[in-house]
């Protein structure tokens, strides 16, 4: 299936009981172990890409290998600039045919995240690209981009119309999860997903998954939200299987590169798998064949 829009992948999980899972790839490794992975279970996938990632792989490195692997998938295959508060790189990974973009602006005032969000998505649509918005900040560090203090928090009705007023597709609330590995239990708040939705009809979407139980992840699915990131979780299997796979190299003094990437790939398969499993997005195959690009 070509490559596809994002809006259209988490459209289609409304109301059918699952979350499209949104795996923070790194590189185009990872891009197509997750692709096969997703193909390889009827999922849809949306790949995200910080801006770090895009800095250190290159645009158009990663979209090529993006169309790529969607091409040769049979289910549906998006692209997504995660957290970006940064006006450029929004501007580049839309010309550069992206998917959708977070416009992450909860480093700005109120007004003024209005006011640029409104900008992004002008400017997103005018390319048929989907824009999901985030400004409150959903607390934690995430390659580089956040803070650990809740700087910006507001009503569940001035947060619904901050989105409507500025054509925002998707939404990035605060739900009382963190970016990283959790330190203390966490106070979730799957009922404000419901608050939400009871306003309007756009799409909720769930950050700091990685450390929820598969319970915490049913009471957010089952409160409506339809897309779920991932980031830490990928990066962890990711590097601690080439660390393990490094020690084995070192012990024989045997140095293979694409040996190395075997288990690596392995790795990121499983992970995509077992989320897709926790999701239920397996054998719902991305119904979203509209707006590719
Ligand atoms: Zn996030």
């Amino acid at each position: 299936m070509p490559y596809v829009n994002t809006l259209d992948l988490v459209t289609a999980a409304k109301g059918r009981g699952y979350a499209v899972p949104a795996i923070n790839i790194v590189d185009p490794l990872t891009i197509k172990a997750v692709v096969e992975a997703a193909d390889s279970v009827g999922s849809p996938v949306i790949l995200q890409t910080s801006v770090k990632t895009v800095k250190s792989a290159g645009a158009g490195v990663l979209h090529f290998a993006a169309k790529e692997a969607a091409e040769n998938a049979s289910v549906g295959v998006s692209l997504h600039l995660d957290h970006c508060p940064d006006r450029e790189v929004i501007s580049l990974a839309i010309r550069q045919g992206w998917s959708s973009v977070l416009f992450d602006a909860s480093d700005r005032d109120l007004e003024q995240a209005r006011k640029e969000t409104a900008e992004v998505v002008a400017e997103a649509h005018a390319a048929g690209v989907t824009v999901e918005s985030e400004i409150e900040n959903i607390i934690g560090v995430e390659d580089g981009v956040g803070s650990d203090e809740s700087r910006h928090s507001y009503t569940v009705e001035q947060l619904v119309e901050v989105a409507k007023e500025t054509g925002t597709d998707l939404m990035a609330p605060q739900l009382g999860t963190a970016h990283g590995m959790y330190s203390a239990q966490p106070v979730l708040l799957p009922e404000r997903v419901e608050q939400i939705l009871a306003l309007c009809d756009i799409p909720v979407v769930l950050h700091g998954g990685t450390g929820l139980s598969n319970a915490e992840f049913d009471e957010f699915i089952a409160a409506g939200v339809t897309k779920i990131n991932i980031s830490t979780a990928l990066k962890h299997a990711y590097m601690k299987t080439a660390l393990e796979y490094l020690k084995q190299c070192e012990a024989s003094n045997k140095w293979e590169p694409v040996k190395l990437f075997e288990p690596m790939i392995a790795a990121s398969k499983e992970l995509f798998v077992s989320f897709a499993d926790i999701f239920h997005s397996a054998g719902k195959d991305g119904a979203g064949k509209g707006g590719a690009q």
